[in-house]
């Protein structure tokens, strides 16, 4: 199977986390590095969807989509920040 990127579930997430987050910085537990969801590793296997890390292959975040809720794994993201949230205000100092 051909991975897509993360633009492909820009809508999955919408509905996981109520807001546009394709745009939003994810960090690599694994290796550390930073890139904007938009750019992270998707593959798209029924019901669920893997997000790897493009640098290094490490699982990021599995979603699971079920019938009236999607079930969601971020415990390979050190971080997760939406741009202009009150999540991300920590970025540069
Ligand atoms: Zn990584």
């Amino acid at each position: 199977m051909e991975p897509v990127d993360g633009n492909a579930i820009g809508g999955l997430l919408i509905d996981v986390f109520g807001t546009e987050m394709t745009a939003a910085s994810a960090t690599c537990a694994a290796c550390g590095t930073s890139r904007p969801v938009a750019e992270l590793v998707v593959y798209q296997r029924a019901p669920g969807t893997v997000v790897r890390c493009r640098t290094c292959g490490s699982v990021l975040m599995v979603l699971v989509r079920r019938t009236h809720a999607v079930g969601v794994d971020l415990s390979g993201l050190a971080h997760l920040s939406q741009p202009g949230s009150a999540l991300s205000e920590r970025a540069s100092s």
